[in-house]
């Protein structure tokens, strides 16, 4: 494993060993006892449970801390709120947990026990099933940790600096939990903490070579963390293409956004007729190909690179079911507005295309277009597009992508089946 020390505010001339900064820190922490003191006035949505402590919340000055610091929230009276790593950022605080505990071995261990028995609880480590997002943020109330799980191999993603100093931790905490099953784990965070060029991505245990071989309900897929894009592979997507596949038999289908081709597969296994797969990048197309080899379906696919926005203005091809599941348009809701009109246009170039009687899967994982915005949008198309619609299934992210109540910001992805007369 290669960690480089954070080049932030260290006392000696020349750099420290991480392990070696870590465990200060923490130590630091840990006597000096860092603290926060949280307005009067702000305390209600943490006393909800909210996870997140925006910076225009606290009162006291945090000049002195370090991002990626445990700090404990009190109130002004000095009584304990909360627990979570500080970042200097509009999230403030990232709350690990409302109890005053350690932030240990300990806590990280029984967290991911508990994210793994919810899995085992939806069913997903069953024959022909071993991928799964194992830990989903707020949603296991780890904020900022993601964990993907691929046939043996976990791969963490962390989306704050609090999480990747702790990462040590987690990875201990993944091999006591997933024992004998866990190979490998894999630490990918650079693309997201961008901000911070010393983050390398590395094998913390073990080491699997890549792209490796998971199985999503009976169907085979190559996963490359190292090269893909994410963590290698859309695991939010798995309940959905599991659908696609219950009403694929004997079609013809387009499947835009393909990524791996995790919809195609779907449809594939469940007898489509024909399957079209395309992406705008040449490197997602070829991993459709490998994946479509890798199942025996090639005389079934044809995959195509273009810009789907471009390629769905003047379809060549009748289709019978059209899947639509673009990158999130909007990432801030001060994009919001241009997204909703890019939602709008795609869907209505399909409802006016496709064939009477014809289906459409139709997603948005913009966090920021909630699901009455995201409905609304495709009804403008319908209206655009001057054909009946009827909305058949009304889709969302599956349980291993849970969302914590009083978290409401981590619903995301969103989708319907519609019907085109
Ligand atoms: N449906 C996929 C996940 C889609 S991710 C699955 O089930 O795994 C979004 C994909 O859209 C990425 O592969 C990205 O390369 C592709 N993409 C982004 N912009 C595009 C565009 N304008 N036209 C076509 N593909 C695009």
């Amino acid at each position: 494993m290669r960690l480089i020390p954070f080049t932030a505010k260290t006392t000696s001339s020349s750099p420290q060993p991480f392990v070696t900064f870590v465990t200060k820190r923490l130590t630091i922490c840990k006597l000096k006892g860092l603290t926060i003191q949280i307005r009067k006035q702000k305390t209600e949505s943490i006393l909800r449970k909210h996870p997140w402590i925006f910076s225009g919340a606290i009162e006291s000055d945090t000049t002195q801390l370090l991002d990626g610091d445990i700090v404990t929230a009190t109130d002004n009276r000095g009584n304990f709120l909360a627990v979570g790593h500080f970042q200097h950022a509009t999230i403030a605080l990232r709350v690990l947990s409302f109890e005053d505990v350690g932030i240990n071995l300990d806590f990280f261990q029984k967290r991911i026990q508990n994210a793994f028995e919810l899995r085992e609880k939806i069913g997903l480590f069953v024959k022909g099933n071993n991928i799964c997002r194992l830990v989903h943020g707020e949603g296991d109330s780890l904020p900022g940790l993601i964990i993907d799980f691929y046939n043996g191999c976990a791969v963490i993603q962390c989306h704050s600096i609090g999480m990747f100093r702790s990462i040590e931790m987690i990875s201990e905490s993944l091999k006591k939990v997933l024992k004998d099953d866990l190979k490998a784990v894999y630490s990918k965070s650079s693309d997201t903490l961008h901000q911070r060029e010393d983050i390398v991505d590395s094998y913390l245990y073990g080491n699997c070579s890549t792209p490796h071989i998971g199985q999503e309900y009976g169907v085979k897929h190559n996963i490359d963390w190292i090269n893909g894009q994410k963590t290698g592979f859309f695991v939010d997507q798995r309940e959905n293409r599991a659908l696609l596949g219950k009403y694929a038999k004997d079609k013809k289908i387009l499947n835009t956004f393909c990524y791996s081709g995790g919809f195609s597969l779907s449809a594939l296994q469940k007898g489509a007729a024909l399957v079209h797969s395309l992406d705008s990048s040449k490197k997602a197309i070829e991993l459709t190909e490998q994946n479509i080899a890798l199942n025996g379906y090639t005389d079934r696919h044809e995959s195509i690179v273009a810009d789907a926005m471009e390629y769905m203005k003047d379809l060549k091809e009748d289709y019978d079911i059209i899947v639509l599941d673009p990158p999130a348009f909007a990432k801030h809701r001060d994009k919001r507005h241009k997204a909703i009109q890019g939602y709008k246009r795609l869907n209505a170039h399909a409802i006016r295309q496709i064939k009477p009687g014809g289906l459409i899967f139709t997603f948005s994982c913009s966090q920021v277009v909630d699901k009455y915005l995201f409905n609304n949008t495709v009804i403008a198309a319908a209206i655009d597009a001057g054909r009946n619609v009827r909305i058949i299934e009304q889709l969302h992210q599956p349980g291993d992508h849970p969302i914590n109540a009083f978290h409401p910001e981590g619903e995301y992805l969103k989708g319907l089946v519609i019907e085109v007369e």
